[in-house]
């Protein structure tokens, strides 16, 4: 079955095989006459998946073992708030690096649990976000934290790389990577805590995962409600209380398609590639145009603008005849954006330019 290319932020498009996987389990998981939604999270069936879940996940990041991960709910919201509840005082400073909407939400839910500064804001004069500062040009205060958001969905502005904060007296590097986690490898050596929501790049919207230097537990402020504090959560292997259990399951399938694909460092060429074609013929077209400066371009979220905005509306209809879903812009920054994650393969991305070509000879 040809399906259509799901080009939608998140939730988002997962990889066929995984649906087709979970489709034919859906009856009869493991032999268990049930769904594994219907399975205890206390049954060895479940844990034995669960761990092998984890197992992968920390393969595929290549994760040092001084870190331990965490499955949760709340979604990378709630661990906005979760964080700083966890690591920080409430007298403890957290820098805030805002270069788009995520990073300015993050900075919003921390406030009521630590000193919340500044530290950096490349907003523009008309509210858009099209780079990440300087990394000397940022304010960095003696902080338990500094929070960068690693890609922002909505802004489609991406870090190239990690900054070094440890050696500014910054405290743990907080990454906010909920919409690039295993789109490229990251250096875990500058990270104390990585989370996001599952929906963008691992599964289905409802599991959150929060990945912790183990020396960062612990020290949790004494309101943290105990289904979200990291150290109890540690301590029962993600099993405290019932999780995600079919987001669990899903983003394990998902780790088993990528470890089939060659791992992080392989679908991340895919991704160059998938992103040089868009931004190359976005770039040589007098119809299209993106505006976020090259050396911070997304590889994941591409927003573009029409030159003429009045055919916004055609485009969309065209898209969707097309094969082409979800191709409408944030509602806070207008235009187009197409989110290409890792289950998004190249033939999608070249039937999307195609449509491109397509309509800009016919307009
Ligand atoms: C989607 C997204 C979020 C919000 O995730 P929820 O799970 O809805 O709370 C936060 N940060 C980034 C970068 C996102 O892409």
């Amino acid at each position: 079955m040809q399906r259509p290319y799901n080009f939608a932020p998140g939730p988002a498009a997962l990889p066929q095989p995984v649906l087709e996987q979970a489709a034919a389990e859906m009856l009869d998981w493991q032999g268990a006459g049930m769904s594994v939604m219907e399975v205890s999270h206390r049954s060895a069936a479940f844990e034995e998946m669960h761990n092998r879940s984890l197992d992968n996940l920390r393969k595929l990041l290549k994760l040092p073992d001084d870190f331990t991960i965490l499955y949760l709910q709340g979604g990378a919201s709630g661990h906005n708030a979760a964080i700083p509840m966890n690591i920080c005082a409430p007298d403890d400073v957290a820098n805030m690096v805002i270069t788009g909407a995520w990073s300015v939400k993050s900075a919003k839910d921390a406030q009521p649990y630590c000193q919340v500064h500044e530290a950096a804001n490349a907003k523009t004069a008309d509210g858009g976000f099209l780079h990440v500062p300087e990394f000397a040009s940022w304010d960095l205060k003696p902080a338990a934290m500094t929070l960068i958001c690693s890609n922002e969905t909505v802004h489609g502005v991406q870090f190239p790389e990690f900054p070094d904060v440890a050696s500014h007296d910054a405290g743990a590097l907080v990454v906010d990577c909920s919409s690039d986690i295993l789109s490229r490898p990251f250096d875990w050596s500058k990270i104390g805590v990585a989370f996001g929501g599952a929906q963008k790049n691992i599964g289905p919207a409802g599991l959150a995962l929060v990945i912790i230097r183990k020396d960062l537990l612990g020290k949790a402020q004494a309101i943290t409600p105990r289904v979200w504090n990291y150290q109890t959560a540690h301590d029962a292997n993600s099993l405290h209380h019932t999780p995600s259990t079919y987001g669990i399951y899903l983003a394990g399938l998902v780790f088993d398609w990528l470890l089939e694909q060659g791992g992080v460092d392989a679908i991340e060429q895919i991704n160059n590639q998938k992103a040089a074609l868009l931004y190359d013929y976005i770039d040589q077209s007098s119809m299209y145009e993106n505006r976020v400066q090259v050396p911070y371009r997304s590889k994941m979220n591409i927003p573009f603008f029409l030159a003429d905005e009045a055919l916004n509306a055609e485009f969309l209809a065209q898209s969707v005849d097309a094969g082409l879903l979800n191709l409408r812009g944030h509602r806070s920054v207008g235009g187009m954006r197409a989110s290409i994650y890792n289950s998004m393969p190249l033939a999608g991305v070249q039937a999307l330019v195609a449509f491109m070509q397509e309509f800009e000879r016919t307009h």
